[in-house]
C-alpha cells in the first residue's frame, strides 16, 4: 500500500510543487487548499496524469476545527497520515507599530498554530505505526530578522523550535521532523514586491547564486527527507537559499 502524504496549502506555489513531487514519487497525496479549489484540482490532475494518486481537501489550517475535520476524513480512509508537509503560510508586511490584532492572529494562526495542530494529529497515528515524516516549510527568517514583517519571522522562529521539540520527543518512534528554510522563491507570496525592479535588484545583490529560485528548487529536498536514506536526519533545518544566509 502507498504511504499517505498530506501537504497543506498545496494548490499553488511551493506547496503545489511539493505535492506534485510527492505524488510522482509514489505517495498517495492529499492536496490541501483553503481557497484555491480549482488550482488544487489541477495539481491532483497533474499527479494522476503522471501515474500517481491524489485528492484535494479543503481546510483553513488557521482554524482548529477545520484541521480536525481534515484529519478525520483522511484517517477514515487510510488510518493515518504518514508524511505531513506543513507548508501553508502567509506574509503581511508592515511596521511593528502598525500590526492590528487580527493580522497578528491570522499570521500566527496559519503559520504556527495550524502547523502545530496538524503535527499533533499526525504524530498521534505516526507513533502507533512507528514511522513518520514531518517536514515544516519554514524560512531563512526562522533565524534572520526581516526588518519589515516581524510577525512572519516570529511565526517561523516558533516553527523552528516546534521542529526541534517534536524531533526530540518523537524520534524514538521512527519519526523524523525537519524544517526546510527557503530563501527567495518566486511565488504569489512575493510576486508584488518583486515587480519593483529596484527591490528585485536589492534582493539579488544579497544572493550569491544570483537568481531567485522556483518552487521545484524546494520540492526535491522534501522528497529526500521522506526517504529511508534520510532516516537519520532529525531535527535539522535545511537552508535552500542560494547562499543568502552567508551574508
Ligand atoms: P503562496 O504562493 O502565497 O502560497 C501560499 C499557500 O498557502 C497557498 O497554497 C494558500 O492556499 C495556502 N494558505 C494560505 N492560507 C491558508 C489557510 N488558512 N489554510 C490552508 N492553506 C492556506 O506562498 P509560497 O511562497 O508558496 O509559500 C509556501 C510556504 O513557503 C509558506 O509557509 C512560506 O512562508 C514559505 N516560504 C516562502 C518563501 C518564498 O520566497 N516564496 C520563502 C521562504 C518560505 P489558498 O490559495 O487555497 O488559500
Amino acid at each position: 500500500m502507498s504511504k499517505i502524504a498530506l501537504v497543506t496549502g498545496a494548490g499553488r506555489g511551493i506547496g503545489a510543487a511539493i505535492a506534485e513531487a510527492l505524488g510522482k514519487a509514489g505517495f498517495l497525496t492529499w492536496v490541501n487548499y483553503s481557497k484555491s479549489s480549482e488550482a488544487a484540482e489541477k495539481v491532483c490532475a497533474r499527479i494522476r496524469e503522471a501515474g500517481g494518486n491524489a485528492y484535494p481537501i479543503q481546510a483553513d489550517v488557521g482554524k482548529y476545527s477545520d484541521i480536525q475535520k481534515m484529519f478525520d476524513e483522511i484517517e477514515k480512509k487510510h488510518g493515518a497520515v504518514d508524511i505531513l508537509v506543513n507548508n501553508a503560510g502567509i506574509e503581511i508586511r508592515m511596521p511593528a507599530t502598525d500590526y492590528p490584532e487580527e493580522i497578528y492572529d491570522s499570521i500566527m494562526n496559519i503559520n504556527l498554530k495550524g502547523a502545530y495542530f496538524c503535527s499533533q494529529r499526525a504524530l498521534r497515528t505516526m507513533k502507533k505505526r512507528n514511522w513518520g515524516r514531518i517536514i515544516n516549510i519554514s524560512s531563512v527568517h526562522e533565524e534572520r530578522p526581516t526588518g519589515n514583517r516581524g510577525i512572519y519571522s516570529i511565526s517561523k522562529a516558533g516553527m523552528w523550535m516546534m521542529t526541534r521539540e517534536h524531533a526530540k520527543e518523537y524520534g524514538m518512534f521512527g519519526i523524523t521532523v525537519n524544517s526546510i528554510a527557503p530563501g527567495a522563491i518566486r511565488t504569489d507570496l512575493n510576486r508584488k514586491v518583486l515587480e519593483d525592479p529596484a527591490y528585485e535588484e536589492m534582493v539579488l545583490r544579497n544572493i550569491p547564486a544570483k537568481f531567485i529560485a522556483e518552487p521545484y528548487d524546494i520540492s526535491g529536498a522534501v522528497v529526500f527527507l521522506t526517504s529511508e536514506e534520510a532516516r537519520y536526519v532529525n531535527g535539522a533545518s535545511l537552508t535552500i537559499d542560494g547562499g543568502l544566509s552567508l551574508n
